[in-house]
């Protein structure tokens, strides 16, 4: 007799908070991004952030060395993990980065520590912070599913080096990159 399987094949994404991470606002994220991608999203206990990713030099962490940890943490292939640190992340060749993902090991990470940057401050701040959070998650997400950086300034997949662009772009991949999603058959 052929066994039914108890899990979904659906992929799964699995949310890593980093040292000290609002945990109301991971709640938000997850729920928001179980709308987004239509999958299911876990919430891991924190880890500490490993020490050697710091650079002193610096001040920041470099990310990718954060992503191999993060790697340990997966239960299995399917899974894509989301790590998210409220501290400043570099990799060699940038000034800081908003985030990390490695498609291969799809395994990514989010820094929360410039979000609050650049028009901070107004009425709906909270609302501006946490919809430049979900664009950051989508996008490093996005690359876990496959998904490369988009030339349209408004779509979710457009690489962005301010937070005035991440302000200009949606968190909606556009048509394109759907259209590109569903004939690679990448989109979960
Ligand atoms: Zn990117
Ligand atoms: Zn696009």
């Amino acid at each position: 007799m052929i066994e039914k399987k108890a899990v979904s094949t659906k992929s799964k994404i699995v949310i890593v908070p980093l040292g000290d991470v609002d945990y109301g606002l991971i709640n938000k994220l997850a729920t928001a991004l179980v709308s987004v991608f239509n999958a299911g999203v876990d919430i891991l206990q924190g880890i500490r952030i490993p020490a050697e990713a710091y650079n002193r030099k610096r001040g920041q962490y470099y990310s990718t060395v954060i992503l191999n940890k993060l790697e340990l943490l997966k239960a299995n292939p399917r899974e894509k993990v989301l790590g998210v640190i409220d501290e400043d992340l570099y990799v060699p060749s940038l000034n800081f980065v908003f985030g990390e993902a490695d498609p291969l090991s799809k395994v990514a990470i989010i820094s929360l520590h410039r979000l609050k940057q650049e028009n901070y401050g107004s009425a709906d701040e909270e609302a501006l912070y946490f919809f430049r959070l979900i664009k950051e998650a989508v996008h490093e997400l996005g690359h876990l599913m496959g998904f490369k950086h988009c030339p349209n300034p408004r779509c979710v997949m457009y690489f962005s080096n301010s937070l005035l662009e991440t302000d200009r772009k949606t968190e909606k991949f556009c048509d394109c990159c759907l259209r590109k999603a569903r004939v690679e058959g990448s989109l979960v």
